[in-house]
């Protein structure tokens, strides 16, 4: 039988130091495994309209389930006070995610205010934003004034059954389908489709949803289920490897692998050899990529995580209410960044016996974001 209860926001969380030196950021932190923090991702909000089998399971987001409170979350103030401090020491990219971050009341407001930042460059941040698509047909036109520069829509499949039984909620597939037209004829592609592959549920997709996003502007990525959280019953069984999914998808569609855009992009890509486009395939569960990761995840009430695979999370937040400085927020978002040694996949792979010793205590996908 499932546990009913999990914990979520708790009394694990770490507290955030704040180095005797406040030496101010300089723009480029380094790891221990000499990685710069380039990405920060936030979730803000917890609560969603979909309840994926693999994320948030029925049985246990059910009516019962207690979501943060209000009070909890980050306000967008505080939001976008962290956000400057990251970018300060060398973060170009913020992507904003949840649960659904759609759900979350004027979040144009949000974005208008990340949208001022500037990487230390001086370039535009990349600022981006992960949906299950359900609210974009409505929504894409006001991110896009609001200054969101592009999105990634989760969809599992094609077929409308399919998808009805992925997302739990009975969401027409018809509908995100609309969602991902708005958000391109809005300008916020080019557009990258997500979806997540779990044996015996979805994998008779792969080949509908490759042909369908084939010769269009979308890019389409297949995501390996993954042991993230305590509450989606993992097992490796579930798991289609990549690369069968590259090569179900070659024996029709010929592919070849092409470069990555940047170090550390977690898709691996390949293209169509006849010019119909390219794919990507995020490997998390058979091949890790820590060696090159450089995100930051802020959850929704303000717990800073160096690895989505972390049981416990930096209290951010208690800084920020008992009235700190910037130069203080900033070193100890410094300092916990040069201590960080996290490379979860990488040990997960060489080690999986490690899975089961931890799985209990992982936090949800629904609370970091993904
Ligand atoms: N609700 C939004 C959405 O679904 O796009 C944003 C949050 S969701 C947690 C972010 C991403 O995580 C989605 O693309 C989702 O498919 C993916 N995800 C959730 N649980 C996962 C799992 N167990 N394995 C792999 N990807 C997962
Ligand atoms: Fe909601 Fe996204 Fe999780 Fe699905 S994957 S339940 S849409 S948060
Ligand atoms: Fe990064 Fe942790 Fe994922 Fe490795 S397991 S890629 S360190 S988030």
């Amino acid at each position: 039988m499932t546990e009913k209860i999990i914990i979520l926001s708790d009394g694990r969380s770490k507290p955030l130091t704040i180095p005797a030196d406040l030496a101010p950021p300089t723009g480029e932190v380094r790891d221990r495994l000499a990685r710069p923090l380039r990405d920060l991702r936030i979730s803000i909000t917890d609560r969603c309209n979909f309840r994926c089998v693999y994320c948030m399971p029925k049985e246990v987001f059910d009516k019962d389930y207690q979501y943060l409170p209000h009070s909890s979350l980050l306000t967008f103030e505080e939001i976008a006070r962290v956000a400057r401090q990251f970018v300060a020491h060398g973060v170009e990219k913020i992507r904003l995610t949840g649960g659904e971050p759609l759900l979350r009341k004027n979040i144009e407001r949000l974005i208008e205010m990340l949208a001022q930042l500037t990487t230390v460059d001086g370039k535009p941040l990349d600022l981006t934003l992960t949906t299950n698509g359900s609210l974009l047909a409505r929504k894409a036109k006001a991110l896009k004034e609001a200054g969101l520069q592009r999105v990634t829509v989760s969809l599992d499949a094609l077929d409308d059954a399919t998808f009805r039984a992925m997302n739990d909620v009975d969401f027409a597939v018809a509908d995100v389908l609309e969602g991902i037209e708005a958000a391109y004829d809005a300008g916020l592609g080019p557009i990258k489709v997500n979806m997540v592959v779990k044996a015996g549920m979805n994998e008779q997709e792969i080949l509908p949803m490759a042909r369908h996003f084939r010769n269009t502007p979308h890019i389409l990525r297949f995501i390996e289920f993954m042991d993230v959280g305590a509450s989606n019953g993992w097992n490796m069984k579930d798991v289609i490897p990549s690369a069968e999914i590259v090569r179900r998808i070659g024996a029709e569609m010929p592919l070849a692998a092409i470069d990555p855009n940047y170090t550390g992009e977690t898709a691996a890509r390949w293209r169509y050899t006849d010019g119909g486009g390219e794919i990507g395939v995020i490997s998390s569960v058979t091949q890790a990529f820590c060696r090159d990761c450089t995100r930051a995840r802020l959850s929704t009430e303000g717990k800073l995580y160096t690895c989505l695979f972390a049981t416990q999370g930096h209290d951010l937040r208690a800084l920020l209410r008992e009235g700190h400085s910037d130069a203080e927020l900033s070193a100890a978002i410094g300092e916990l960044w040069r201590v960080r040694g996290d490379r979860y996949s990488e040990l997960r792979t060489i080690n999986t016996d490690g899975l089961a010793r931890t799985a209990a205590r992982k936090v949800e996908m629904s609370y970091i974001g993904g």
